[in-house]
């Protein structure tokens, strides 16, 4: 008897559910989105527009500026209202690379695959000089070649050797660690495995240290005259160039000397003729231009405006960062996201959706810095997580969905935290369960622009996505280019960002929060 009435107390619990499921399914609204998507789709046409015919976008760039206004004029022409380039703070010198050109003269000519980093000062015209190989292990080493380095071209020794890789660039998720991630529990403050922690703080204060010797040689080499100073390109391999900042960039800042990133192959074969005594000399042009007239930097805001009486001052909000690193053309880093968020508002726009709450699009600057673009703008609209005193926008604000995780499908959504949302989400997702998409893990994931609503208290959500050559390949490199863009992913993950944000925008309720947190002062990793 025990086990029947359980039986049907457990029948009666799944009826509902799967009741409603087949009603998610079938609601006629997610399907027009899938078929518009699927038929008319506009993703690649913005892709191209933002990464190809705008160029590299890093904060504050001419390439920044043309894709910025392409997409304020894009989202305006599909009737967004409020389409505008929001400024969010002040961000420091624009950079333009105008010309780059290295090559190898001595003791043969040979064409070398390397960036300049961003910020780096340039050569003043074409120069020829020797490499010097800097071996120290310690800033004491160091002091051997204070005074030596004048009109060289400078290369600091490295120990670890190039690597062959024996993995796939790109893969997706398999089940299983898909089960694995939706079975994730959360993490308690405190439980955390201790000796975990300590390896990923030794970890770190190595990764730390081993920049003590290249940011003194830096400074030895600009002081001494050097023309530049050379490094190998990390994780790289197959004449990939993984290329970021090369210092400090705002107004005040003295001009970087050049720093410039080879591919691994280059920088070794260099370092082993140079410890073979053979003289290896360079050929370089590099022009970089700095801008001042304009420092501030912008993010692009644009709205769909919420007709529900009692809702419309409601906001649900969709964005990923739109600047990007300068080695490629940002396609996968993230011009991806912002195909998808501006297809997402498209596919709205088109089907005439009337939403009861606004529909706030924004494509942020200045992430690649630390998040500076969202950052600046949660904290003029929402509150300040450092004092945790909060503006009345807080109040009416529903969700944030970002898209920062490359060209991959999207494949379910990390909750952060926020239990309360689950069924929410997966109940949302169900129309795109038999596609692949439906994992909802309670688990967190950093490093994007979701955090910064996170860290005031809202409800702020990254999806899941394919690994498809992210980390291995396109991430900041030279090869994040259009394409390395997958057009079917980029479908799917528009169809389903704007299946989100349609629910958000029309159900009773706002997303549910979490606590609120502490002031940032006291909060950790942020
Ligand atoms: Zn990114």
């Amino acid at each position: 008897m025990r086990k029947l009435k359980s039986i049907c107390f457990f029948l009666l619990l799944i009826a509902p559910l799967s009741l409603l499921a087949q009603n998610e399914r079938a609601n006629p609204t997610i399907q027009k989105i899938r078929q518009e998507e699927m038929n008319n789709s506009k993703v690649m046409d913005i892709a191209f527009h933002l990464t190809e015919i705008s160029g590299p976008r890093l904060t504050v760039s001419p390439g920044f500026t043309r894709a910025a206004n392409y997409a304020v004029q894009q989202l305006k022409s599909w009737g967004l209202t409020n389409a505008t380039l929001d400024p969010w703070g002040d961000f420091g010198k624009g950079w333009e690379l105008q010309r780059s050109y290295i090559a190898m003269s001595a003791p043969y000519y040979k064409p070398l695959i390397g960036i300049p980093k961003a910020w780096s000062g340039g050569t003043a015209g074409l120069q020829s000089a020797e490499v010097m190989l800097v071996s120290a292990k310690d800033s004491a080493a160091l002091e051997a070649y204070r005074g030596k380095l004048g009109r060289k071209i400078i290369i600091l020794e490295r120990t670890d050797a190039y690597i062959q890789s024996f993995q796939a660039d790109a893969e997706r998720y398999i089940d299983d660690t898909l089960i694995s991630m939706a079975n994730a529990k959360p993490v308690e403050r405190g439980s955390q495995d201790t000796a975990a922690l300590r390896r990923r703080r030794e970890q770190f204060a190595g990764q730390r240290a081993a920049l003590v010797v290249p940011s003194l040689l830096k400074t030895m080499a600009k002081n001494d005259g050097a023309i530049a100073i050379l490094s190998g390109s990390t994780r790289s391999h197959d004449g990939t160039v993984f290329v970021q900042g090369g210092g400090a960039y705002k107004t005040t800042d003295p001009e970087n000397l050049l720093d410039f990133v080879l591919t691994i192959e280059d920088y070794m074969t260099i370092v082993r003729l140079l410890k073979t005594g053979i003289p290896v000399k360079l050929e370089m042009d590099v022009k970089a231009k700095f801008t001042t007239d304009d420092t501030k930097g912008y993010n692009v805001i644009a709205e769909i405006k919420g007709t529900d009486k009692k809702l419309k001052d409601e906001v649900v909000m969709l964005g990923g960062h739109l600047d990007s690193w300068h080695g490629g053309t940002g396609a996968t880093d993230n011009a991806a996201g912002c195909a998808i968020m501006m297809e997402a508002v498209r596919l709205l726009q088109t089907l005439g959706i009337k939403p009861r709450r606004t529909i706030r699009i924004a494509l942020w600057s200045g992430e690649e810095q630390g998040l500076f673009g969202s950052k600046g703008y949660v904290k003029k609209t929402f509150g300040d997580p450092a004092t945790m005193v909060l503006l009345p926008a807080h109040e009416k604000f529903s969700s944030y969905f970002n898209v920062d995780n490359g060209t991959g499908k999207i494949r379910g959504i990390y909750l952060q935290g926020n239990e309360a949302a689950r069924n929410l989400f997966a109940r949302w997702m169900q129309p795109f369960n038999d596609s692949g998409a439906k994992t909802v893990t309670i688990a967190n994931t950093g490093g994007t622009d979701h955090q910064s609503f996170d860290a005031i208290g809202l409800p702020g959500f990254q999806f899941i996505q394919d690994r498809i050559e992210y980390n291995t390949r396109t991430h900041h490199s030279n090869m994040d280019t259009y394409d390395h863009l997958i057009e079917a992913d980029l479908k799917f993950n528009a169809a389903i960002v704007a299946a989100f944000v349609y629910n958000a925008a029309m159900s009773d309720e706002k997303v549910p929060r979490k606590e609120l947190p502490k002031p940032v002062a006291s909060q950790r990793g942020f």
